[in-house]
């Protein structure tokens, strides 16, 4: 049985510092025994056996605001799309919004259980440069939490990097300042489903 490995997507635009600090995102990853590799976003064969590979590509190479639908990373996908082995970790240098109904919510990141994630490094704002990485790390792990951890809902551990923030300002201050991690709750979550996602693979 393979374990699923995650790819970083990002632009070639993409800074130096930005790309260690997404790296170090993904190699948190390894202790629950997920590998990882990185494509720019325009080579040829970015998107190949990831979960809906395009999205990622498309998403890193966007040279305008990003703008996630339903579908891009939601369950009504078809099973095809989990049962790949490769899940897409996307960066983006442009702002990104979500689609909710009617209206468009501005995004740090998003990430879907067993889909992918994507973060935004044009939403961190202005910040100083160690912090910016610090915080570009953070979002990245939170958001590879929501694909490891099958919930919608956000941890109400306090001391949790799931915890929710409404606000930039808050994630900075709650989260990125206290170096939070994953608690013993969401630790064990991703343990029993990776073991989950890995029994889906079978392309
Ligand atoms: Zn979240
Ligand atoms: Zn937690």
């Amino acid at each position: 049985m393979d374990n699923p490995q995650l790819r970083l997507i990002y632009p070639q635009t993409l800074e130096r510092g930005d790309q260690k600090a997404a790296l170090v995102a993904l190699k948190e990853f390894s202790r629950f025994g997920i590998k990882f590799d990185t494509r720019e976003a325009h080579k040829v064969d970015a998107h190949k056996d990831v979960r809906n590979g395009k999205f990622f590509t498309n998403a890193a190479n966007s040279d305008a605001r990003v703008v996630i639908t339903p579908g891009d990373l939601d369950p009504a996908w078809t099973e095809i799309f989990v049962t790949k082995r490769i899940i897409g970790v996307g960066v983006t240098v442009r702002e990104l919004s979500e689609n909710i109904g009617r209206t468009l919510e501005p995004r740090i990141g998003v990430g879907r259980f067993a889909r992918g994630a994507l973060v935004s490094t044009a939403a961190l704002g202005k910040l100083e440069h160690k912090l910016r990485l610090k915080a570009l790390e953070t979002a990245l792990k939170h958001e590879l939490g929501h694909v490891f951890i099958d919930s919608k809902v956000h941890c109400e551990n306090g001391e949790c990097i799931m915890k929710e923030n409404r606000h930039l300002a808050d994630f900075i201050e709650e989260t990125v300042r206290k170096g939070l991690s994953f608690c013993r709750r969401c630790t064990g979550e991703i343990l029993t489903n990776v073991a989950q996602i890995s029994s889906n693979i079978t392309a």
